[in-house]
């Protein structure tokens, strides 16, 4: 299904970046630790810079970076990978597929986050495909996003097993599964990775390291124009809004992810990894009305999910990927989706 969008919202596709918060957050751990080396782990969040716990904030540890950058181990580059530095998933798939997506309503991050990545990631699949005889590669973008990466078209057209495939800009497309489904690809015959997911594994295993850095959109009707950031991940939303804030309305509202099923989040939102977009959105007035049971929401929904039963029967359904869609077709303005995933946010 396609998503309306407001075609007045603007986003540079030129990446910028913010590398040097003062401040970053980590999830509190039992002991506070004396010195967080970057790369720490904090219940599986890596600490993307250096320096001294300097307070708490409800469930984080402050951390004050110390701009050494410091690491207790250096990874090292490899010069060559090896099968052993995969688990056995690659074995017997015919294609790789890598996903340059974003579901998120005004987002670009995956297909910003493949052009300027470009080289590694085809030199890393060449590698990829001889040692798992993988036969072909597909990159699929969005054939609205074609301009940002235009300039990579030779660059992959050196590699005779990658393609790219340019499909309409439809949601949930940014899901791999729905994404296979798209190509006529059969699960079992390909493994297919979002840009994002790529990068880390691309990262772990050439360099030994973890990607201490994220790409996140800022964008949204209540923006002259949105942006897309390198920023250091687990820092505060307002630092990253500071970058932006000349531009903005004085009335707004923000959302973290998706418009679909994102949350309201205020200024102290911590950006974690699995925040790709931000929206910044003109504040609207939503009256819920009395449901007409015209049965759009039962129609829309790819899971086959009847979330009209779920609000009569005050129950969820675990079947429910959250993807919005109900409450987004509602004439009525009721929040199905809240109901079927029991979100009480
Ligand atoms: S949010 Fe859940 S119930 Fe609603 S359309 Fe999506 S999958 Fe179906
Ligand atoms: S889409 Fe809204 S109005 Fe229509 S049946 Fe579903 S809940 Fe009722």
């Amino acid at each position: 299904m396609k998503i309306e969008k407001d075609s007045s919202v603007k986003i540079s596709p030129v990446l910028e970046e913010f590398l040097d918060p003062a401040f970053i957050y980590v999830p509190k751990a039992l002991v506070v630790p004396k010195y967080v080396f970057k790369g720490q782990s904090f219940g599986g969040v890596y600490s993307s810079v250096s320096g001294v716990v300097v307070g708490e904030e409800k469930d984080f540890f402050v951390v004050q970076n110390d701009y050494r950058e410091k690491r207790k181990t250096l990874g090292e580059k490899k010069s060559k990978i090896l099968k052993n530095d995969f688990d056995s998933r690659f074995k017997d798939c015919k294609y790789i597929i890598i996903n340059a997506i974003n579901d998120e309503v005004y987002a670009i991050n995956r297909v910003v986050g493949l052009k300027v990545r470009i080289e590694e990631i085809l030199e890393f699949l060449d590698e990829i495909m001889q040692l798992f005889d993988v036969s072909k590669v597909i990159i699929a973008i969005k054939s609205i996003d074609m301009e940002i990466v235009e300039d990579c078209l030779d660059i992959v057209d050196a590699y005779s097993n990658v393609s790219i495939s340019l499909l309409d800009d439809k949601y949930l497309l940014g899901r791999n599964e729905f994404l296979l489904r798209e190509l006529n690809i059969r699960d079992n015959e390909a493994m297919c990775f979002l840009v994002d997911d790529f990068l880390k594994i691309l990262d772990e295993v050439k360099y030994g390291r973890v990607c201490d850095t994220m790409l996140v959109t800022i964008s949204g009707d209540a923006l002259n124009e949105g942006k897309i950031f390198r920023i250091k991940k687990n820092i505060k939303l307002k630092d990253i809004l500071d970058k932006v804030r000349d531009s903005l309305e004085s009335s707004y509202v923000l959302v973290a992810g998706n418009l679909l099923n994102g949350r309201v989040v205020s200024e102290d939102f911590i950006i974690a990894d699995d925040v790709l977009s931000i929206h910044v959105m003109k504040k609207k007035e939503f009256r819920t009305q009395k449901c007409i049971k015209c049965g759009a929401c039962v129609d829309v929904c790819p899971v086959g999910v009847d979330p009209l039963r779920c609000l009569l029967e005050d129950k969820s359904d675990k079947r429910c990927i959250d993807c919005g869609l109900c409450s987004y077709v509602c004439p009525s303005y009721i929040p199905l989706r809240n109901w079927v995933t029991k979100d009480e946010e």
